[in-house]
């Protein structure tokens, strides 16, 4: 089944388009199920208008989906989701923020090591300025108190530190391993995020070694293109499922008013 759950609108401002022709591209695409997961209001700190939707943007974004929602009826299922920061003392507000509406999923982010907005190209050159076996060590070990907050139902882009195709030097098996563990006892799913084929990596999030310790684990997976522009809705689909398959997946999660059922991998 043709699903994509991780769609933003230009609410976060670094997306463009109407969500209208997000829906119409996910139709187009054949896609049954689209979520939009735009990005959750930032703490004050971290404020920023061109990172993420303001607290006083929230109803309406979610009144916006929830229209959709009846509108395209009978021709494509929209999700309410939202994609959200984990940020150490933030748990709470983000649980506030959401908590008023019948929302479907939320993903959890990493997208910051303490200050330091380690996906920006703007911060990049402080990589330079880490080993980057701590480094590595250091986002894991974020990644894995996200999923144990229980705040979350889908880690999203679990290996977005690899964005400017930077690694460790040591393997990075143990990694997977130890997360894999920690994802499946919170019950958290993954997803396949296909942006990672349009970055400098070059590659999807996550590594296929890291979809097949997930995948041994019990974790489920869902699909998410992270598209930022109508266009990019349901990106590379047919790719990302026939990784699954080879990293062991039969089905994929499709999530609603927060619990999952899994539907069959289809291209
Ligand atoms: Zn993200
Ligand atoms: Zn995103």
């Amino acid at each position: 089944m043709r699903v994509d759950y991780h769609v933003h609108t230009k609410l976060c401002g670094h997306a463009r388009g109407e969500m209208r022709q997000y829906v119409e591209a996910a139709i187009e695409m054949g896609i049954v199920k689209l979520g939009f997961a735009d990005h959750t209001p930032l703490p004050p700190e971290k404020k920023d208008p061109g990172l993420a939707m303001d607290e006083a943007q929230v109803e309406g974004y979610v009144e916006a989906v929830l229209a959709l929602r009846d509108e395209y009826k009978g021709q494509i299922e929209i999700a309410l989701g939202f994609e959200a920061d984990y940020i150490p003392g933030y748990e709470e507000e983000i649980e506030r923020i959401i908590s008023p509406y019948p929302v479907d999923y939320v993903y959890g982010s990493v997208h910051f090591l303490g200050d330091w907005a380690y996906d920006s190209p703007y911060e990049r050159e402080q990589y330079s300025r880490w080993d980057p076996d701590q480094l590595y060590s250091l986002y894991f070990d974020t990644l894995c108190k996200a999923a144990k907050t229980g705040l979350f139902d889908i880690m999203a882009h679990p290996d977005l530190i690899k964005k400017f195709n930077y690694w460790p030097n040591g393997p990075l098996e143990p990694y997977w391993q130890q997360t894999a563990a920690v994802f499946k006892e919170s019950k958290v799913a993954i997803e396949l995020n296909s942006s990672g084929w349009h970055r400098e990596v070059g590659k999807a999030y996550p590594e296929l070694g890291f979809l097949e310790a997930c995948c041994k684990a019990g974790v489920p997976v869902t699909f998410g293109s992270d598209a930022h522009a109508p266009e990019e809705v349901g990106r590379d689909f047919k790719l990302a499922m026939e990784t699954l398959k080879e990293a062991g997946y039969r089905q994929i999660a499709a999530f609603h008013k927060r619990s999952y059922t899994l539907v069959p991998i289809g291209v």
